[in-house]
């Protein structure tokens, strides 16, 4: 018998997928993860956790125990927060109770890239607002936009990936209140939110029509562990609980995510340290021949003036450093983003800087 090729969903056979190079170098400050591992006293405790899993077990289908920690963390109630894989697959959970086919999901571009891939996944349809050059969102126009077009969902990542630039307070809640107006749901990204000044998370409220998402990939310095968490009204968050795969956090993350919190001063330490390595580094950027916009996260969008960003890149490359290439990015012509690292590879960094923007200026 002739086999017939399976016919993948035509919307996905379009879809391109999410890359970010993966290059062997020295320094990679290219993905905006935390430059240190957890502390070792952590690292440690997480042996302890590993042993006492009852693996032959299905984990607590709530993350009760969890849920319950990173509640008291934000002193909200534990019905006020949801945890998955990740905050990328707390994004998907929302997009999959609040979207859907028929539904709109709104994101400012330029902004991180898998907002609308996971929107389009599921099936929501994407519609974009540019925002302003030094990429902020024009708040008049913004609102504008939204009462003429009522998007069931829309996205604030603030800080925002990949500019830096963190949306104001005042804007947030005008915005919350626009889409309200017509009953929408606006989610903020605040994945890099413990660098920021300010948060999303005091506008939450039973009656609000907001949700805040974090992750532990970076502040906590646990990528590797895939752990992501949302905060909102009970009745909201009580939809992604239906949503959610049975089972779909394991015991080991449950259990290691718990721990993580009780380092709560070891991390704070952490941040701050990384805010005043990111304020040393944009000083320094700001002596060089470059571009840049004032961030508020643990990485820097900048752009060489004279030279090509891609031929930065590459020449940052040869010298062992990588940083992310969004030169090629919509509305982000000429553009890098270099995550901030431990000062000795910032260092390196803005050394091999120098040498990429000097190597063009001895050829012409
Ligand atoms: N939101 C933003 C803005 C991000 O930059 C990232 C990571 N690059 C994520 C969410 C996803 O983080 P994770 O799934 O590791 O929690």
């Amino acid at each position: 018998m002739t086999r017939l090729e399976p016919r993948v969903r035509d919307d996905v056979a379009l879809m391109s997928g999410y890359h970010s190079a993966q290059v062997d170098v020295d320094i990679r400050l290219n993905t905006n993860e935390s430059p240190e591992p957890p502390p070792p006293a952590l690292t440690e405790a997480l042996a302890d956790v590993l042993r006492d899993i009852e693996w032959h077990r299905y984990p607590d289908r709530e993350a009760v125990a969890l849920r319950t920690a990173i509640a008291a963390r934000h002193d909200v109630d534990v019905d006020q927060v949801f945890a998955a894989n990740g905050s990328n697959e707390v994004l998907y959970t929302i997009l999959h109770a609040f979207g859907g086919a028929d539904r709109r999901a709104l994101t400012f571009e330029p902004t991180y890239a898998l907002h609308a891939h996971l929107a389009r996944l599921s099936g929501t349809e994407v519609l974009e607002i540019e925002r302003d050059a030094d990429f902020a969102i024009n708040g008049d126009e913004a609102s504008r936009l939204l009462v003429e077009r009522r998007p069931e969902l829309v996205f604030l990542c603030s800080p925002n990936n990949p500019s830096g630039v963190a949306d104001p307070p005042d804007l947030v809640g005008r915005l919350l209140g626009v889409v309200e107006g017509y009953g929408g749901l606006l989610v903020v990204d605040e994945a890099y939110g413990q660098f920021a000044d300010h948060t999303a998370l005091d506008l939450i409220g039973p009656e609000r029509n907001l949700l805040v998402t974090r992750t532990f990939s970076k502040t906590w310095a646990m990528a590797a562990l895939r752990l992501g968490y949302v905060i909102g009204p009970v009745a909201l968050v009580a939809e992604l609980h239906k949503v959610a795969l049975p089972y779909h956090l394991d015991a080991f993350t449950q259990a290691a995510g718990r721990m993580a919190l009780s380092f709560d001063t070891e991390m704070a330490d952490r941040v701050a340290a990384l805010v005043a390595e990111r304020q040393r580094v944009a000083a320094l950027l700001a002596d060089r021949d470059v571009d840049q916009w004032p961030s508020q996260a643990n990485f820097i969008l900048f752009r060489p003036r004279a030279v090509d960003g891609a031929t930065v890149w590459q020449r940052l490359v040869d010298r062992s450093v990588l940083v992310r290439d969004c030169s090629s990015w919509p509305r982000l012509g000429g553009c890098l983003r270099v995550t901030i690292g431990r000062p000795d590879e910032n260092d390196r960094f803005v050394a091999a800087l120098d040498q990429a923007l000097q190597q063009e200026t001895s050829h012409s």
